[in-house]
């Protein structure tokens, strides 16, 4: 019997499923238990024929529309997603294994944001009047055109909205192509967007590794490249679309700190550093993964870490009452694993977890080491599983320059009761994505992205429309036109 996570059919393109099986098969594997639920196929170069060449023409259709009618599809996008939520909820838990508690209220709940956000935004991006005298310029705020969005596999529901929302409310059409780990949840985003009246081909989903993507990214046809992925991938993909002078927005990795000063309320502090590093077992590119704690208070801190660490509920990940589920696939719990041992071996003092659950699936217990160094592997290389590195510091000066000295600029917190030092430490850190007194909220509403190698543009919030369109200049002159001769 077919398993209800399988979908009808690989791709939706044009406005339809369809299949090309003579594509290289994907394997979904689900993973609390480590069984095959789905297999899609990824696009042959037909497919991705099919995908660019529908989304160009309805991109021209879409762009004609007014910003109301095209904000009213976005919205109906939203509402289809919110009534399906459980069943949404559901695929996203088979496609990732993250427990359904989180991808109840995480997922498509954040996509439905992201298109009633967008949607309210469409109607208002206007030009400017600006006068010259007798003369003016007018400014005209224009889609880019075809658009593609390259998704990771931690957040494959949020992904494809968060890079479609904005991308179709400017007037773009989008050709989105997941992770080949999770392929799933964006074709029902797709689905979703069709249903609600987008024109087919405006937002086509395919499916493939890299290769897929690459083609992608070096077509002729395309404008803007968005990606979510590693920093590796990430220089890779910005290289191709620069040799073809596209846009790009890359949302990459991180190695982010959170900096907890001895007057913060330890209790709030470890739960920023939990949300920071255990919320999606770890798998979150913004996590705060270094935890700098200030000696005073290093000891209580650690003691009241692995007594709540503890509690955490691991099991089958569609019991609602399960908080912590399993890596996304077995090579990910290998990696992590692999810098688990590093850790160890590096003398990295072991507070809590430490190794694979005994249990079936790929569940790698959370883990807290402290004693950690600047310059051990788990300090320096993002990890991306459930491996918290708790660092200790004297002074704020020297907490703010070991907090910088990384590749890396995505999010930064900072925990303390003293609010003039907040504002202080964070108008220093090397991030474009801060907390002060919590840690990893992501509304629609605030910009969201890295500085340094975490990445290029902003999604969310208004700024992800300015990197979904151009503004056109045109100059009026109200006299005649003179020359020299
Ligand atoms: P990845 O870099 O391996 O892959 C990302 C996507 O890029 C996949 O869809 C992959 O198929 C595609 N890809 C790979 N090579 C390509 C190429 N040459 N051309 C075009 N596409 C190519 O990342 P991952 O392992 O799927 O995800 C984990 C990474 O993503 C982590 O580093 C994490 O920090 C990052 N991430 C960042 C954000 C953010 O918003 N900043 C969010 C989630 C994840």
């Amino acid at each position: 019997m077919t398993h209800p996570a399988q979908p009808k059919a690989s791709h939706f393109v044009n406005g339809a499923y369809v299949e090309d099986t003579a594509g290289t098969p994907i394997p979904v594997i689900y993973a609390a238990t480590g069984e095959e639920i789905a297999r899609v196929y990824a696009a042959t170069p037909a497919i991705v024929e099919q995908a660019l060449a529908s989304a160009q023409a309805a991109q021209k259709i879409w762009a004609r529309m007014t910003g109301t009618e095209r904000g009213r599809v976005l919205r109906r996008a939203a509402d289809i997603m919110r009534e399906r939520n459980h069943d949404l909820s559901v695929l996203e838990t088979y496609d990732t294994g993250k427990p359904l508690q989180e991808t109840l209220v995480a997922d498509a709940t954040s996509g439905a944001d992201a298109l009633e956000y967008f949607g309210g935004l469409a109607a208002s991006l206007t030009g400017e009047h600006i006068p010259l005298g007798e003369d003016w310029v007018y400014t005209i705020r224009e889609p880019l055109g075809l658009c593609v969005g390259i998704g990771a596999w931690n957040y494959p529901t949020q992904i494809a909205c968060w890079k479609g929302a904005p991308a179709l409310a400017c007037g773009n059409s989008m050709v989105f192509k997941p992770s080949e780990t999770t392929p799933l949840c964006a074709l029902k985003v797709a689905e979703i967007l069709h249903e609600a009246g987008a024109p087919a081909g405006l937002y086509n989903v395919i499916q493939g590794m890299g290769e897929v993507g690459g083609a992608l990214v070096t077509d002729p046809r395309v404008d803007k490249v968005s990606l979510t992925g590693s920093v590796p991938t990430g220089k890779k993909v910005y290289a191709a679309a620069a040799a073809g002078m596209k846009h790009v927005t890359m949302e990459l990795g991180g190695k982010s700190p959170m900096l907890v000063f001895d007057d913060a309320d330890i209790e709030s502090a470890i739960s920023g550093a939990i949300n920071g590093n255990f919320y999606s077992s770890g798998q979150v590119c913004s996590n705060g993964t270094r935890v700098f704690v200030q000696k005073g208070i290093k000891e209580k801190f650690l003691t009241r870490l692995a007594e709540r660490t503890a509690t955490a509920k691991l099991g089958d990940p569609m019991d609602e009452s399960v908080n912590f589920g399993p890596m996304v696939t077995e090579n990910q719990m290998n990696i992590v694993l692999g810098y688990i041992e590093t850790g160890k071996a590096e003398g990295a003092r072991l507070i809590c977890g430490g190794a694979r659950a005994e249990m079936d699936g790929y569940y790698v217990q959370p883990t807290v080491f402290a004693d950690v160094t600047d310059d051990m592997t788990i300090a320096r290389e993002e990890i991306f599983g459930p491996v918290m590195c708790v660092l200790d510091f004297d002074t704020e000066a020297e907490a703010i320059a070991r907090a910088n000295d990384t590749e890396f600029g995505l999010s930064a917190g900072v925990f303390t009761k003293d609010f003039t030092r907040a504002h202080r430490v964070i108008g220093q850190l090397e991030a474009g994505s801060c907390f002060i007194n919590s840690y990893n909220d992501a509304p629609v509403e605030a910009p969201f992205g890295g500085v340094k190698a975490s990445g290029v543009g902003r999604e969310n919030s208004k700024e992800a429309l300015k990197h979904f369109s151009q503004v056109k200049s045109v100059y009026v002159r109200m006299g005649d036109c003179e020359a020299a001769f």
